[in-house]
């Protein structure tokens, strides 16, 4: 339904989900702000995800540093291997990656031959720690959260008692170089991911891959509700250390494109740092009677591409009344950066003081309940529509005698009423989920 990004970036800006980063100084590549309704839709999705994982017994979370030791960085093979082929156009001035490049040898922008040969160019962002600019000072912002979890394991596991197999969650900020950005927040230079580290048994490893695809697959089509397609990495293509990667794909305006890796990473990332640290990194396992290095079966999902997919998978056109045009996001109850929009039918006391109650009380349950006073109700009604939220719910006069509200559903615009004194979450869930059926 939605052919064209761009409808997407300028209703972002004017509603308050994303903008430009550093707008105000005519922008900077690749970097973007959350606004006020975009914090709430993200803080959701990660609230999504951390509860999925963290939830269950063998799966603890954690909060890492962004700065660690650059020998992070060199035991994990990024310093050396974080690199994408860097191309420049004699002709345009274009700098892309080589495998960009449409029809090979050719600049994708002016179609000159004219090119120079791909160079190595590393991703990560590099400065220092303390005041001196030396080598020895040299630090890197982390490229992907993952480094984290790994040269934490050990503290991980003794402090929680946890016995392989067992998983470590992270959210955080990630930081990358991009050559070329474009398409909104899709890639980005400063971006977020949601990453989860299983470790396991070499013998169990596949089993654990293939429980773990599932899981992930699962999760979209369950608590996320977007359609999504595993696409698996020909062998010959994985890295030199992975055992198996399936990149989970969405179908984006500009092509399906990947949101999430699952990815068998071998006891590469835990002998290296136990190599380079000079660190015994194996555990004792009871069946195996001996000391071994875990296997990884890593999840690992950009969080911006998480918000862009949404956006692009929830966004509807339709007609209510012939001719009267509207745009929405059919976002899930639990996504929506407000569940609930409280509206008096005027803006008059008594109405706007049992508005007011009906709202405290919903946020006193837990609720992030937004109030729209200003306009006709017909336009807070579209108003609400476009920033996905799915019940409205409205006070008029006959609300003072009967203590009962018209609660409007998003996408049908069917209303029912419903007692002031049974609204709170399970409630206007049940009542979302019943206007789906
Ligand atoms: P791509 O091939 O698109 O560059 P990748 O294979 O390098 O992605 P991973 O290193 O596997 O990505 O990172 C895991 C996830 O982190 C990706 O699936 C994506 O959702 C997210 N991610 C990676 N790079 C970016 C970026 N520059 N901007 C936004 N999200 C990103």
């Amino acid at each position: 339904m939605l052919n064209d990004i761009s409808t997407l970036v300028s209703l972002c800006k004017r509603r308050g989900f994303v903008f430009q980063g550093s707008e105000l100084y005519g922008g900077i590549g690749a970097c973007y702000d959350y606004g006020p309704l975009g914090v709430l839709l993200k803080n959701n999705i990660k609230s999504l995800w951390w509860h999925s994982m963290i939830q269950r017994p063998d799966i603890e979370g954690l909060d890492s540093a962004i700065l660690m030791s650059s020998k992070v960085w060199e035991a994990s093979g990024h310093v050396e291997n974080f690199t994408d082929p860097l191309v420049d156009c004699r002709q345009c001035k274009t700098r892309f990656r080589e495998d960009e490049c449409k029809e090979p040898g050719k600049c994708p922008s002016c179609k000159s031959p004219d090119i120079t040969d791909p160079r190595d160019f590393n991703l990560m962002f590099e400065t220092h720690m303390g005041s001196s600019t030396d080598s020895s000072s040299q630090i890197f912002l982390r490229p992907e959260t993952a480094q984290g979890i790994y040269i934490n394991f050990l503290n991980v596991m003794q402090s929680t008692r946890q016995k392989l197999p067992f998983g470590i969650a992270q959210i955080g900020k990630a930081f990358r170089n991009e050559i070329t950005a474009r398409n909104f927040i899709f890639r980005m230079r400063e971006f977020e991911q949601m990453e989860m580290q299983f470790f396991v048994t070499s013998d169990s490893s596949m089993e654990w891959f293939t429980y773990w695809l599932s899981e992930r697959h699962k999760w979209y089509r369950d608590v996320f509700h977007l359609p999504v397609k595993p696409i698996d990495t020909p062998d010959d293509a994985l890295a030199h250390y992975a055992k198996r990667a399936t990149d989970i794909h969405f179908e984006f305006p500009f092509g399906l494109e990947e949101i999430e890796g699952v990815h068998h990473r071998g006891d590469f990332d835990l002998t290296r740092h136990g190599q380079h640290a000079n660190k015994d990194v194996s555990v004792f396992v009871e069946e195996l009677k001996q000391r071994v290095v875990p296997n990884v079966i890593e999840t690992s999902c950009g969080v911006d591409r998480l918000f862009l997919a949404a956006l692009v998978g929830f966004y509807r056109e339709d007609e209510l009344t012939a001719g009267e045009k509207r745009t929405y996001f059919a976002f899930p109850f639990e996504l929506a950066p407000y569940p609930v929009t409280v509206f008096p039918l005027m803006k008059k006391e008594p109405l706007m003081d049992l508005t007011h109650q009906v709202v405290s009380a919903l946020r006193d349950q837990g609720l992030f309940a937004q109030l729209d006073v200003s306009g006709s109700i017909g336009k807070r009604y579209r108003r609400a529509d476009e920033i996905g939220t799915p019940l409205g719910i409205t006070v008029d006069f006959d609300s003072l005698d009967d203590q009962m509200v018209t609660v409007r559903d998003r996408d049908t615009a069917e209303q029912i009423r419903v007692p002031i004194a049974d609204l709170g979450p399970q409630k206007l869930r049940s009542i979302h989920q019943s206007f789906r059926k």
